[in-house]
């Protein structure tokens, strides 16, 4: 895509990484190229020229910055983000190491704003909250695996105290620590609901396709099929006031791992975890609580699982919900696995890839869509797309992986960060709901195109995948 002068001005005013390597940035006042997602002072468009490459920036007698390192980046190394990928790989594996978030600021190496900014740029988060989900999982695996008295798993993971041991494990979680405990032995599980909780949104959601093969959704209870650590498996929901209680079925053997990841794709789906009061916060201090009206405690509901994702932004590209739907269904209904109950497992990433584009022409399927989904579903099969490690990678790098998938481009890749990773500061660029609900919002005479969304979401940041949940409620009468 050529792009204006303009556009890739506005890029740098944003900082936004997902131009990195696409151009360069010249300063001619100061002598120094830069990425566009250089966090420098902004030059002034007159003394800014744009490049192709850091070749051209030098042959321009330009040198490179020593912020933001281009010329790492285009050697395919980026050892700034490095470094905080590193140290949250460390904050993960021994939560317990950091006492609180400046030790994790000390151990950057990195002055405090400096530590703040790239967590947000490259995570999505602060590193108090990455700390706290980071004790959280710790506390998770050690309650399933070991028999440990609470108070153990609750120092063994960093908690400073048995009450904020169990206050944030239940805000996370939707459990205390002992029923969770109780997910090595039985199949059914209950998960509280936040007290701001907007259920009849996301019961909505849950029903927007009736004629799906791989949920159902009628009188109050929903199931869905799901991959249990690598057995298929139905989970049951049914919604009581206040609570959600779930219960695991599966073809083969159900033990803990297939229950704690059923817990964990309610919790997604549910979309527990996500700091809907502080959204709400942010747009009242904004002055947008009309975004917010009738809905503050709003939360994207997550796909059950990446391949989910990955599969229906491919689908759904470019035509409508109700194609889509159809053409996801004739895929499940042909390669899929019936199980008990007459639902449907998705089809392993194997069986799309033994698939010629030509198979799927009798599903109406385009031609592109065909490859570009056979294609997909090639790389999983390979294991050159691991679809399992994106979550636990910084949202940069989940975002420079696929976008080197062919047929995701920046709509499909930031959908995938926000609806089946779970990062928080996504923005789907193009996504008509969201230019649609900018335009109501702020009473704009025309929907905004994708430099002027990119300023508008800006406000959100770090928020802007809630941002987007609510924009997409705006133009919608309430359920
Ligand atoms: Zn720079």
């Amino acid at each position: 895509m050529r792009m204006t002068h303009d556009q890739m001005y506005s890029r740098i005013l944003a900082s936004d990484a997902s131009w990195n390597g696409r151009f360069f940035t010249g300063v001619l006042t100061t002598g120094i190229y830069c990425l566009p997602s250089c966090r420098s002072k902004k030059p002034k468009p007159e003394n800014v020229r744009f490049f192709p490459s850091c070749e051209a920036a030098q042959a321009a007698g330009l040198r490179p910055c020593l912020k933001c390192h281009p010329d790492d980046f285009a050697r395919g190394s980026d050892p700034v983000m490095e470094t905080i990928e590193a140290l949250v790989a460390e904050i993960r594996r021994q939560p317990a190491a950091f006492p609180d978030a400046r030790s994790v600021v000390r151990r950057s190496g990195f002055g405090t704003t400096r530590c703040f900014e790239l967590f947000r740029q490259h995570f999505h988060s602060t590193p108090a909250d990455l700390l706290l989900r980071a004790r959280v999982d710790s506390a998770r695996r050690r309650l399933v695996d070991s028999d440990a008295p609470q108070a153990a798993v609750a120092a063994d993971s960093g908690f400073e105290s048995l009450s904020s041991f169990h206050e944030h494990f239940r805000a996370q979680s939707g459990m205390t620590p002992s029923e969770y405990r109780r997910l090595r032995s039985e199949d059914t599980f209950r998960v509280e609901l936040p007290r701001d909780y907007c259920l009849s949104h996301l019961l909505r959601t849950l029903g927007r396709d009736p004629h799906s093969v791989t949920e159902r959704f009628d009188a109050g209870a929903y199931e869905a099929a799901m991959d249990l650590d690598g057995v298929p498996g139905v989970v049951r929901l049914r919604f009581r006031p206040g609570a959600v209680a779930a219960e695991v079925g599966a073809a083969g053997r159900i033990g803990p791992p297939q229950r704690v990841a059923a817990h964990r794709a309610v919790a997604a789906i549910l979309g527990l975890g996500q700091d809907a009061a502080g959204f709400a916060r942010l747009a009242r201090r904004l002055g947008l609580a009309r975004l917010v009206a009738g809905r503050p405690g709003l939360r994207l509901s997550l796909t059950p699982s990446v391949l989910d994702g990955l599969l229906w932004c491919i689908i759904g590209q470019q035509i409508n919900l109700p194609f889509a739907c159809l053409l996801k269904r004739r895929l499940v209904e042909s390669t899929g696995t019936r199980l008990a109950g007459g639902l449907f497992a998705l089809p392993a990433p194997e069986r799309i890839a033994s698939l010629e584009p030509d198979d799927l022409r009798p599903w109406q399927y385009s031609r592109q869509k065909a490859e570009y989904l056979i294609g997909a579903a090639r790389l999983v099969a390979a294991r050159t797309l691991d679809l399992g490690a994106l979550a636990g990678m910084s949202a940069t790098r989940a975002e420079r992986t696929l976008l080197a998938v062919r047929g995701l481009g920046p709509w499909s890749v930031n959908y995938l960060l926000m609806r089946s990773l779970g990062f928080a500061d996504c923005i789907p660029l193009g996504d008509t709901g969201v230019t649609s609900g900018l335009q109501a919002l702020l009473g704009l005479e025309e929907r905004p195109d994708a430099d002027a969304t990119l300023r508008l979401m800006s406000v959100f940041s770090p928020h802007r995948s809630l941002a987007t949940a609510h924009l997409w409620q705006i133009n919608r009468p309430p359920p």
